[in-house]
């Protein structure tokens, strides 16, 4: 029987993007399910500095309520030509207050990016996504993974799958954003299976 694997996210997309990477070796639930297994809401806030240390509230945030594995992650958008931002404010970056659904926060942050990097040449626009997990064991022993992806920020979004900056996140040595590459392709070069794999790795 495959022991359960909580993932401190609440966004459903991330719950598909890990459940098709590691649903083969752990019954992977999500935050939601657990919140309903224990009958409150689970919260954090990302007070951390760095990826890392979000992803560490987050996990210890879930692991208050079960005893089980639990797997967190932080990730986002760093900019090279913006000194690293958005960074760990990825997704509150235009500042859409709390609440707002997240297609509209999406959106909000995208514009704002665009607004930021006009009149950045093709060759300063080098981007990346970043995605740290922190992974607790049923032991309680903590274990970090990072994984990154190159691109470029685009001048103009496009495609309509993904989330977050996917539309504007470009693949030069492909020639398409993130956005027009579907789940599968994008779950096979993204920051997160990156990092999953090197969690994967660990574990063999
Ligand atoms: P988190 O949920 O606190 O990790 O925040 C991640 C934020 O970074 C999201 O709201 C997005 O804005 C951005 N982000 C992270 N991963 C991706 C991705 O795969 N595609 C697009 N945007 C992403």
């Amino acid at each position: 029987m495959k022991r359960p694997l909580y993932l401190a996210t609440h966004n459903e997309h991330k719950v598909q993007e890990f459940s098709a990477m590691l649903g083969h070796l752990w019954e992977v639930r999500s935050a939601r399910q657990l919140e309903q297994e224990v009958g409150c809401s689970i919260t954090w806030d990302e007070t951390g500095q760095t990826f890392e240390e979000n992803s560490r509230i987050k996990a210890l945030a879930l692991r208050r309520y079960t005893q089980a594995a639990v797997l967190a992650d932080d990730s986002g958008l760093v900019v090279d030509a913006l000194r690293g931002a958005p960074g760990i404010y990825s997704s509150r970056y235009a500042g859409t207050p709390k609440g707002t659904p997240r297609t509209e926060a999406d959106l909000a942050n995208t514009m704002k990016l665009l607004k930021d990097i006009e009149g950045v040449p093709e060759s300063s626009r080098a981007a990346r996504f970043v995605c740290c997990l922190v992974f607790i064991d049923e032991n309680g022993r903590e274990q970090v993974f990072t994984g990154t992806c190159e691109g470029q920020i685009g001048r103009q979004p496009s495609g309509d799958h993904g989330f977050g900056y996917d539309p504007v996140f470009f693949l030069p040595s492909r020639g398409v954003s993130m956005a027009q590459l579907d789940e599968a392709e994008k779950n096979r070069i993204s920051h997160r299976s990156m990092a999953i794999a090197r969690f994967l790795d660990a574990r063999t």
